[in-house]
């Protein structure tokens, strides 16, 4: 049996990943520092054999027993609002965690994928975004704790990749969701859908004209299930290309969920929020034959009673 340990593994993305490698035969270790994680997200795991948890802040020392097959590092606060209340942790779990990781891969000779982001293109001068654009990120704004120590990430694991042969994947993740979001992280999709599920205002910020593109988090791990077993050690883009106005999402979400209460409220627009973000996804059509298969709109209904169950408890 391969053994793989999953870093995040309470989180959103962590958690789904965890599901699909017990799907897959494997033996996963969870580790999370629950942060932002919940074990919420993984307790229906906690009976298996083929389950283990650790408790555990990835920025500390990282010991596992046994052997390792794959490492994948989903640990990180994630959202704009957290990642600005926790600015330190964000930095040391991309930057001390991420080194950490890559010398458990070293020593164990297991192979680590890394969770990066399209915030590495920060505001894109480029669009759509594809892989070899450097991005333009500002380093000393807001979200520049999140954007520099996923950027460190990228740059450490080419190291260990170059300079140890460290066998490494680096996934650039575009906006994703899907069940087991927390409601309260502030992102758009668990704002806006709670919103109208309390026929409240949504809160669009600036006036709404800047786009994002949105992942259902089945095909987002799918193509991290690829991609982890490719052979390509260059950063992927993975995420669906399918971009729209955060004011047309909005309205979406209000059609969704079809409370007559639900309007339109407008609320300044953050520091550096970017204006555009579209992955282009020809490297992972190509090399990983992998493309979304679900709408944003199917996607959402999928997803709906999880936020109704949720804004409800
Ligand atoms: N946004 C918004 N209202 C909200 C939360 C977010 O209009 O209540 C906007 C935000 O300004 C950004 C986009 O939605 O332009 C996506 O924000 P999110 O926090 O989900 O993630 P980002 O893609 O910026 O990392």
């Amino acid at each position: 049996m391969k053994r793989v340990l999953i870093t995040g593994a309470a989180g959103f993305l962590g958690s789904h990943l965890c599901d699909r490698f017990i799907r897959e035969g494997y033996h996963v270790i969870g580790m999370d520092n629950l942060l932002t994680g919940s074990l919420d997200n993984i307790q229906h795991l906690f009976p298996l054999k083929e389950f283990e948890y650790y408790h555990h802040d990835v920025s500390k020392f990282v010991h596992v027993p046994g052997t390792l097959d794959y490492i994948l590092h989903f640990a990180s606060p994630a959202s704009p609002i957290d990642y600005l209340k926790m600015p330190i942790q964000t930095l040391k779990v991309g930057a001390l965690g991420t080194h950490n990781l890559l010398g458990l891969a070293k020593a164990k000779n297991a192979r680590i994928l890394v969770a990066s982001t399209s915030e590495v293109y920060g505001d894109p001068l480029v669009h759509p975004q594809k892989e070899d654009y450097w991005g333009n990120v500002n380093p000393v704004g807001p979200r520049g704790v999140y954007d520099e120590a996923k950027r460190f990430l990228e740059a450490i694991t080419m190291a260990y990749h170059n300079f140890h042969g460290v066998e490494t994947r680096i996934v650039r993740i575009f906006n994703t969701f899907g069940p087991r979001m927390r409601i309260n992280d502030g992102r758009v999709l668990p704002a806006f859908i709670s919103q109208a599920i309390r026929g409240e205002g949504l809160t669009v910020f600036g006036d709404g004209s800047q786009t994002r593109s949105f992942c259902f988090m089945e095909d987002l791990v799918e193509g991290i299930y690829r991609l982890l077993h490719s052979d390509h050690h260059l950063p992927v883009n993975i995420g669906n290309p399918r971009e729209i106005s955060i004011l047309d999402f909005a309205k979406e979400i209000i059609e969704l969920v079809g409370n007559p209460k639900a309007k339109i409220v407008y609320k300044p627009l953050p520091v550096d929020d970017p204006k555009i973000r579209q992955p282009d996804i020809s490297k992972a059509r190509e090399i990983l034959g992998w493309e979304p298969k679900v709408s944003r709109e199917e996607g959402l209904k999928k997803s709906l009673s999880y936020f109704q169950e949720k804004v409800g408890a």
